[in-house]
């Protein structure tokens, strides 16, 4: 599914992923902020400075996205010791405020 954000840029999603909540509501997983730019964490941890999170995990299971450095950050930063993977997912779930309210504007759903 292409979806057109607000700068006129596609971005792709699953067919099968949900329509994108309203700004507030509780996030569930459409991807829609992470299939149009990195989150902070992304720039820093996968020098990625645009396009779309090259984390950002389908979860067949259950028809959501799902943030890959939440989980197996080990994957996408492989020099990660393995005793700081769980500090890790720690850290990363406190920055990126997951399972929390939806942070992304509404302009970018334009589903
Ligand atoms: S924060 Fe919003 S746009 Fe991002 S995945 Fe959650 S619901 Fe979708
Ligand atoms: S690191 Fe995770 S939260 Fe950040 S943009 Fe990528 S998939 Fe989204």
């Amino acid at each position: 599914m292409a979806i057109p954000d607000s700068h006129d840029k596609i971005i792709w999603l699953h067919q099968q992923a949900p329509g994108k909540p309203a700004l507030g509501q509780p996030c569930n997983g459409c991807g829609t902020c992470c299939a149009t730019e990195p989150c902070p964490m992304a720039i820093v941890f996968l020098w990625q400075r645009r396009g779309r999170c090259r984390a950002l995990e389908w979860d067949e299971a259950v028809s959501l996205y799902r943030c890959g450095m939440l989980r197996r950050p080990e994957y996408y930063v492989r020099t990660l010791p393995h005793f700081f993977r769980h500090i890790m997912r720690r850290l990363v779930k406190r920055w990126i405020a997951a399972d929390t309210a939806c942070d992304t504007p509404d302009e970018e759903n334009n589903a």
